[in-house]
């Protein structure tokens, strides 16, 4: 998935703080729209570093056992700071997260079982049709869905708007 994690964030987001109190609208979604694009940071690391040598889904960044062991160190110190605040943000961020490698799965596969298993699950292989990998994506049916969520997170951040 190329431009749809922040709009899908938005959209997880929106969901997320819909019964939620005031109060405690903001500790959710700004942690969760973040969360939503974070793993693909390591596409920095994947140029300007490892320069192409490995999928960027192989990284820790898009591992969701990574993900469960960070949120459970962050809640234990949640519970020892006593900090409702940082558990539910982090809670959110790494709903985020999960809302991202979810949204990666079907087409380009993340590995959901590591460390027990390697294999990566997905459910469409995008072929390189391309000279550029980016435009064997961008051309592929699949990029529909992205076009999809973008829509639809623009029509909710609309009516958001206009009902403020
Ligand atoms: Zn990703």
């Amino acid at each position: 998935m190329f431009i749809a994690h922040l709009p899908a964030g938005y959209l997880g987001a929106c969901l997320l703080i819909r019964r939620t109190a005031q109060a405690r609208r903001r500790l959710l979604f700004a942690p969760f729209v973040l969360g939503s694009i974070f793993p693909d940071a390591d596409m920095l690391y994947f140029y300007l570093i490892d320069r192409g040598r490995h999928l960027h889904h192989d990284y820790w960044t898009h591992l969701p056992v990574f993900w469960l062991a960070a949120l459970g160190a962050t809640l234990l110190l949640a519970l020892i700071l006593r900090s409702r605040a940082l558990a539910l943000a982090a809670a959110s961020f790494v709903g985020g997260v999960f809302l991202h490698l979810l949204l990666d799965t079907p087409f380009a596969g993340i590995r959901w079982l590591y460390p027990l298993s390697d294999h990566s699950f997905f459910l469409v292989t995008v072929p390189a049709t391309r000279s550029w990998w980016v435009w064997s994506f961008v051309f592929h049916w699949t990029f529909l869905f992205e076009i999809v969520i973008c829509i639809a997170a623009l029509a909710v951040f609309l009516m958001r708007r206009r009902r403020a």
